[in-house]
């Protein structure tokens, strides 16, 4: 197939990868993105397995590579703020892995996609979609009404197209028990290319510095069994929560909650996943964390959005009609979208984010031999993630 429209809702892994790939395959598109601009974020996400073949045919895989991040290291402080063990992240990941910021990731796909005919459409956000019998259409919020061939909802976790579509967030989200928030504050322990880290049970608190100088990335998460109640746009309360979670606890901790209460820009959400049986209906089709979230305590969900992506339009570009596509592309991607997401219920993230007394226990023996442990003694404590390459065309070799 060729020459169909379709517009992408989403303008960030997922989205740009899947126009940047339609475009290339012969479709006409048209990005709307809710947001002013392109995302940046300086959180650090890695670019794995098959993802890598994407990016290297996209033309970005030197200029990722220039900026990427390995060898950080990671302290895990007391409440004293004494390095009580340190290990490098080299040892945890494929050596072909990038670790860069997510605004580097997005800002380099937003250039690919800019060297194409795509039409992005900023401030703007799909307010409703009618399926019809060919095709679809759609009306944004802005008033421009259009019909496409086909509707790419690639707006993350979160998901307007999902919503308009299948229904309300909750009967396709699965809770995983922790919440988080992130900002960014200063570099007041001169870090570089680093991390430090201090839990007490059920709170942890990070501090990432990446290249720049003066300023971290500051994250607070916290346990919680309960899903507790997130209107998203509401700053001032994700705040208040978060102070409340984390009052009197040391370390660096007091430092961090004085910067969460200057900061005019926070992100607050849940370590949640997204689980659909199906993720297209009529000529409507999810990608990315929208169809298939693993949560940020898999580290895999930037790499499954551009490799989903990239599967759709191929799919696309290869079968004679819409729904074969549709039906190909999932049963090509669900299986390792859902090893992904399994991955949680064996791999190591207890030892950043323990849950409980008994989680710390567990973290601390795992912490005295992790400076010395080998690659080997990693993956038999399942703290290796193997699940990053799909068996596909161009994707199989890495
Ligand atoms: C703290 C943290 C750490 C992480 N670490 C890693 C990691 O190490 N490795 C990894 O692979 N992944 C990591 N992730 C996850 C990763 O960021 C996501 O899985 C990935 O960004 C998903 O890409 P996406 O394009 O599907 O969705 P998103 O990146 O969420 O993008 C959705 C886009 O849609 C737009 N949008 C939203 N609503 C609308 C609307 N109504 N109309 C139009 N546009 C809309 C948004 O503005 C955004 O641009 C982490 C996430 C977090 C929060």
């Amino acid at each position: 197939m060729e020459n169909k429209k379709v517009l992408v809702s989403g303008a960030s892994m997922a989205g740009l990868t899947s126009a940047y790939w339609l475009n290339e395959n012969g479709f006409d598109v048209t990005i709307v993105e809710r947001a002013s601009k392109i995302r940046g974020g300086g959180y650090p996400i890695d670019v794995r397995g098959s993802a890598i073949n994407i990016v290297q045919m996209m033309g970005i895989h030197e200029e990722l590579n220039a900026q990427n991040l390995n060898n950080m290291k990671f302290n895990i402080l007391d409440s004293q703020n004494n390095i009580i063990s340190k290990f490098t992240d080299e040892s945890m990941k494929d050596n072909k892995d990038i670790e860069i910021p997510r605004g580097d990731l997005t800002h380099a796909l937003y250039k690919a996609v800019q060297e194409k005919n795509i039409k992005i459409i900023f401030n703007d956000s799909i307010k409703t979609i009618v399926a019809l019998n060919n095709g679809v259409e759609t009306e944004l919020e802005s008033g421009i009404k259009k019909q496409y061939d086909l509707v790419v909802g690639a707006d993350g976790i979160h998901s307007n197209t999902r919503k308009l579509t299948f229904g309300e967030e909750e009967n396709f989200t699965k809770y995983l028990g922790h919440c988080f928030t992130g900002f960014t504050m200063e570099n007041y322990l001169d870090m570089h290319k680093e991390a430090v880290i201090y839990s007490e049970a059920g709170r942890t608190a990070i501090m990432y510095a990446t290249e720049n100088k003066e300023s971290v990335h500051a994250f607070l998460v916290f346990s919680d069994e309960k899903e507790p109640f997130v209107n998203h746009r509401n700053i001032e309360k994700h705040k208040e929560l978060v102070k409340n979670k984390f009052k009197n606890i040391s370390g660096i901790v007091p430092k961090l909650l004085e910067a969460l209460d200057k900061s005019e820009e926070i992100f607050f959400d849940t370590t949640t996943q997204v689980i659909m049986d199906d993720w297209s209906k009529d000529n409507i089709v999810l990608t990315g964390d929208a169809a298939h979230a693993p949560s940020f305590l898999t580290g895999q969900g930037s790499s499954l959005a551009i490799i989903g992506s990239y599967i759709l339009a191929n799919e696309l570009k290869n079968k004679n009609n819409i729904d074969d596509a549709l039906s190909n592309y999932e049963k090509v991607m669900k299986p390792l979208a859902e090893i992904n997401q399994k991955a949680i219920e064996n791999e190591g993230s207890f030892i950043l984010y323990p849950k409980n007394e008994e989680e710390m226990e567990k973290r601390s023996i795992i912490l005295k031999q992790l400076e010395n442990m080998s690659t080997e003694d990693m993956e038999a404590h399942d703290m290796i993630d193997i699940t990053r390459v799909i068996e596909y065309p161009n994707l199989s070799n890495q």
